[in-house]
């Protein structure tokens, strides 16, 4: 079922729900291989588009787990506001995801194995003329992946710390759109050819923000800090979690900004993650700087980044109580 490159394999429908300038359409099924769009499309253009990602865990007792539904949702309304496009309904949304889930619930892989879903809202005005206007109609559909394991114990994971550019502009960086990836992969390319960095954490002046896709913890026996929420990166709902999960866990939590030579300091005592959906949390094992590599020398146990992650997935796949109401089970 799930297979090796991530989100390749998809079940054979998607749910969508078209906007006409006025109201949403009623939801209905379609097949997931393709989308009709003319070419003048507005999404195709000017990227009016943003889309979520979440995760659905099947449980021992066969029931599914979604995790942090309503507030993918959430930031999945204000990514559309943002943009200045149609803002989808919570309920319809909601049971778009539900639904699908429901139907091709026997697809729905066994831990560590999950279904990954995901939300998209595209501008769909045929007008290549509206590039500085918003589209009026829009298509919203989910579409879901069964997926591996994304995570593999021990892999290097050499990040560039960039001190100079921006991930994407400033102001869009708490929007999950398309075009913050765009942004972001000619920097992440650079990083790969010239220092084999398989990551760019992005710390504009020296604040260290997130990389192109994760945000970016510090943790050691005691402590987990990561910068606090502004508009110019992304508020990860993996990043929210851990917060959560490290404080009823007796960790000191401080959400400040970190700079650039706090981050190089800690390569030599602490702990230094990436999260996001996807992989969860990952260890950093590198540190490059200013043309020289700092080991991150906690990072071959990652001993308090493997202690939050498994306190996390136990939640998910409901080998732990949902003591922070996060899990929709269906
Ligand atoms: C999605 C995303 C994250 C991680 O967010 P989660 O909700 O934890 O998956 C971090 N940074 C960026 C830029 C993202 O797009």
């Amino acid at each position: 079922m799930a297979n090796n490159e991530f989100g390749t394999v998809f079940f054979d429908e998607i749910t969508t729900a078209t906007f006409d300038g006025n109201a949403w359409s009623e939801t209905q099924f379609a097949p997931s291989d393709k989308l009709p769009l003319h070419p003048a499309t507005h999404v195709l253009h000017y990227s009016s588009t943003c889309f979520e990602g979440m995760k659905a865990f099947r449980t021992d007792d066969g029931k599914i787990n979604i995790f942090r539904l309503d507030d993918h949702i959430k930031r999945m309304q204000n990514s559309a506001k943002a943009l200045y496009l149609p803002v989808p309904k919570t309920e319809q949304l909601k049971a778009m995801i539900v639904d699908l889930l429901d139907k091709y619930r026997e697809q729905v892989p066994v831990f560590p194995s999950v279904a990954y879903i995901r939300p998209t809202l595209i501008g769909t005005d045929t007008s290549i003329g509206r590039a500085a206007s918003p589209t009026e109609t829009a298509l919203l559909y989910v579409l879901i992946s069964p997926v591996g394991d994304y995570f593999t114990v021990g892999a290097k994971m050499r990040v560039l710390l960039n001190t100079t550019d921006l991930r994407c502009s400033p102001h869009m960086g708490a929007v999950k759109s398309g075009g913050n990836y765009a942004s972001a992969l000619g920097l992440v390319m650079h990083a790969k050819e010239k220092y084999d960095a398989q990551q760019v954490i992005f710390a504009p002046n020296g604040d260290v923000q997130e990389t192109a896709a994760a945000n970016c913890l510090l943790m050691n026996d005691k402590e987990v800090i990561t910068k606090g929420l502004t508009p110019e990166f992304l508020a990860g709902m993996t990043r929210d979690s851990i917060l959560q999960l490290a404080k009823h866990l007796g960790y000191q939590v401080s959400e400040r900004n970190i700079s650039a030579d706090e981050l190089v300091e800690w390569t030599k005592t602490g702990e230094i993650v990436l999260s996001g959906t996807a992989a969860v949390i990952a260890p950093v094992t590198e540190v490059v700087y200013q043309d020289e590599i700092y080991p991150v020398l906690a990072s071959s146990d990652a001993t308090n980044a493997m202690k939050l992650r498994k306190a996390l997935t136990d939640i998910q796949c409901g080998k732990a109580e949902d003591i922070f109401g996060w899990v929709t089970t269906i």
